[in-house]
């Protein structure tokens, strides 16, 4: 077997690329110039873990085998027959591969093929690696964008990092940077929220912490901003439905998130699973090149969503085979598929037909292999059990988790009854279908081993051993409705000298009965309230008369109106993870004062709908004829037991030119005698403008602690950027006039100190 490109034997016996102290570049060359045309396609080609297709074989009969869309982790090919493929290099990269001994075996199997290309593995660890059995599991995204904290983010993403690693992985699928403008959507809590400059900052943060710099070395992994574009202003908040929005819109709020990802290095991209203004997000040159290589400097590579490729064909209707299918999204600039055997022959069909050059395919395989070299795959290809146990659900990664529930963890009401009085309150019923189990886990975790994860319950026994804690095992009724559980949960109630109810959504993948899920991917809805019987087990257990506490655990703004306005303490607790139990109690009790905040608004309704705290000055131009138009609770909205107050802000200038900046600065003072954390933003809106402007933006955000008693001063810098926007051209322009620069707790109007500079 003689080896391409290769004329010399000493080149032969050790070939450059395998040389580690030679350059990247040169050993990417090097490797090129050794591979056939199929062994470079083979790169561009993902397969789903074998685990996965070993369980389908066993559960599917051959029909449904034989559709694979329909029963996704089918890939149409015996298991058996992957296994050779990888042998013959003949597949480039895996997801999902969720054990580490299938990890080493499959490199193993790699490492039998003619170059030894190592595979490259991914995953989706958006919030640690819950897919793995035993990782940390952090709070989700929705609640990491609610701590405000970049800096707990980019830790927890070197530690995610690290367990990725440990377990064999290299890849992670994550940030998704989209921005969530529609609650019904059930991918939410995948994300960091509304606001483009918070989801940047959070996303940057991400980033920052999977990859490290440029990702060298064994420690780190490539990072995956996802999903270009729009999937979370879709219509009618559907996964995956088309999404129309204006270029204006598009630049100015969705792709913001993408910019600064480009800017951190983020090495690869996801492309959306919806059409884009009619144009399917895997066939769009003007996002793909246009926008992110071209004006961006996007200098990665592209991987396609989940058999989004073959959707242009089945659901888009834009390509009439598969092979036009592969033919228009690498025109547009695909790299790789994800996943299964419909891309490596209709790709080498369509360069042997000269519709595809040979170089095309050069570029995408090149970044590949430069993200394999770096991240030192070919030096290193097996995990042994040491590092998976030292990795794995570390001592340190088990605090991160925990300081990042409690930061996230957003006190939504509260009329005084909390911090709970350990005294005052002796026999106390906990209750709710999410009191006792793992939906605190949200949506990308399988279920964790039971004592790696602290449940509410449990983490309510924790505190207070004095106090006799009654617990009724309200179980999920989405559709099955047991008014049975209604009656016996107030009985206990009424015994109970407080109620701790615990209700939400599901968006546990570890649930026996899928059916019981109400959130996570493809789990959108067409209303915000509570699913099943809570609502009715809430108010039951309500009018008994005994105090009664909510806390919600969800991964989507909920519409709980009619509890926001009747029970005297309201918890948003999200999904927080694997310590959120004890987060949850340590608020309860007030050995943690709350100091989460709102990445997203509530709405009063699902009817109000599009809500964002970023609107047009005419959005609310008239109330609605059967209701007030305002949200249930705004986005940068949280309570804490501490009570902070807002001097005047202070400008370092009272009038600027265009290209200049500004200091603004507020004291800001804990007038309570509690310790607390308060995140201080900072949003401006420009008066007067040639295109209409927002009410407000979010332009910087400082989180900070602030000792009872005590004033601190918090500075921000009003950079020329923060006051740009799109002319009527399209073109960046900043305008003379009046700004308005807001700093506060909140978005809202009342918490907002307002100051005046002019532009000239
Ligand atoms: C999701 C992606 C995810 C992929 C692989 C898709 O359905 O949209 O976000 O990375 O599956 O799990």
């Amino acid at each position: 077997v003689g080896v391409i490109g290769c004329n010399n034997v000493d080149s032969y016996n050790n070939p450059l690329y395998l040389d580690a102290s030679a350059p990247v570049k040169e050993r990417v060359n090097d490797l090129m110039g050794r591979m056939t045309l199929e062994e470079k396609v083979a790169q561009m080609c993902q397969y789903v873990g074998l685990e996965h297709i070993k369980k389908a074989e066993k559960n599917l009969t051959k029909e449904e085998m034989a559709n694979s869309d329909a029963h996704g982790y089918y890939p149409g090919l015996h298991s058996s027959e992957i296994a050779k493929m990888v042998e013959q290099g003949m597949i480039g990269s895996f997801l999902h591969v969720l054990d580490v001994n299938e990890a080493n075996y499959l490199q193993t199997l790699a490492q039998k093929s003619r170059l030894k290309i190592p595979l490259l593995l991914g995953d989706d660890a958006i919030h640690g690696c819950g897919l793995v059995n035993g990782a940390t599991v952090y709070p989700t995204p929705i609640s990491l964008a609610s701590t405000w904290d970049t800096a707990l983010v980019k830790k927890m993403s070197v530690e995610t990092a690290r367990e990725m690693r440990a377990t064999g992985s290299h890849w992670n699928f994550t940030p998704n940077i989209d921005l969530a403008r529609d609650a019904r959507w059930g991918r939410v809590g995948e994300t960091f929220g509304e606001d483009p400059c918070l989801v940047s900052a959070m996303g940057v943060a991400m980033i920052n912490g999977l990859q490290q710099g440029d990702f060298t070395g064994d420690q780190k992994v490539l990072a995956c901003g996802k999903h270009l574009l729009g999937g979370g202003e879709s219509i009618n908040g559907i996964n995956a439905a088309p999404t129309e929005l204006s270029e204006r819109t598009i630049r100015e709020l969705h792709l913001p998130p993408f910019k600064a990802a480009v800017d951190a290095g983020v090495f690869t991209v996801m492309t959306a699973h919806n059409e884009l203004n009619r144009i399917p997000c895997h066939a769009n040159k003007w996002l793909m090149q246009d926008i992110m290589r071209d004006e961006f400097g996007f200098d990665g590579f592209y991987v396609s969503d989940w058999m989004d490729i073959e959707r242009l064909k089945n659901t888009h209707f834009v390509a009439e085979t598969q092979k036009d299918a592969c033919f228009i999204t690498i025109e547009a600039g695909m790299d790789m598929h994800m996943h299964g055997p419909g891309f490596l022959e209709p790709t080498l069909e369509l360069i042997k037909e000269g519709k595809l050059s040979e170089e095309r395919i050069d570029a995408s395989v090149r970044l590949i292999l430069e993200a394999k070299f770096k991240l030192g795959l070919f030096e290193k290809q097996q995990i042994t059990e040491q590092e998976t146990s030292e990795a794995l659900f570390a001592e340190e990664h088990q605090i991160t988790a925990l300081e990042a529930a409690r930061k996230s963890i957003v006190l939504l009401k509260n009329t005084g009854i909390l911090p709970l009085k350990k005294e005052k309150y002796k026999n106390i019923l906990v209750t709710g279908p999410n009191a006792n189990n793992q939906t605190i886990l949200g949506d990308w975790a399988f279920k964790q081993p039971d004592e790696n994860v602290t449940t509410i319950l449990e983490g309510i026994k924790q505190i207070d051993d004095q106090v006799n804690i009654m617990h009724y095992d309200y179980a999920w009724d989405f559709r099955k409705k047991s008014e049975k559980q209604v009656t016996e949960a107030t009985a206990m109630a009424q015994k109970a000298d407080l109620a701790i109810v615990v209700v939400g959504e599901n968006s546990g993948r570890w649930m026996k009965d899928r059916k019981e899920r109400s959130c996570g991917e493809n789990y959108d809805r067409d209303n915000l309230q509570l699913v099943g019987l809570q609502q009715q087990l809430v108010e039951s257990i309500y009018n008994t008369g005994t105090p009664t506490i909510v806390v919600l655990v969800n991964g989507r703004p909920l519409s709980t109106t009619w509890i926001a306005d009747h029970v005297p303490a309201l918890i948003e607790a999200w999904e927080p993870g694997c310590f959120g139990g004890q987060a949850v109690a340590e608020i309860l009790y007030g050995d943690v004062n709350p100091s989460g905040k709102l990445p997203m608004t509530v709405p009063q309704s699902v009817g109000q709908i599009k809500m964002f705290y970023n609107h047009q000055p005419s959005h609310y131009f008239r109330n609605y004829v059967n209701n007030k138009t305002g949200d249930l609770f705004s986005f940068g909205y949280g309570l804490s037991y501490s009570t902070f107050e807002y001097a005047e802000p202070v400008l370092s200038n009272s009038a600027i030119n265009k290209n200049e900046s500004i200091e603004i600065s507020v004291e800001i003072t804990n007038s309570s005698d509690i310790d607390g954390e308060e995140v201080v933003q900072l949003y401006i809106q420009d008066q007067y403008a040639s295109v209409c402007r927002p009410v407000k933006e979010l332009k910087d955000f400082k989180r900070i602690a602030i000792k009872a008693g005590q004033t601190q001063k918090v500075s921000f810098t009003i950079t020329p950027d923060m006051l740009s926007f799109l002319d009527i051209d399209m073109n960046p322009i900043i305008e003379k006039g009046t700004f308005i620069a807001m700093i506060g707790g909140s978005s809202r109007n009342e918490d907002l100190r307002k100051i005046e500079f002019e532009v000239k």
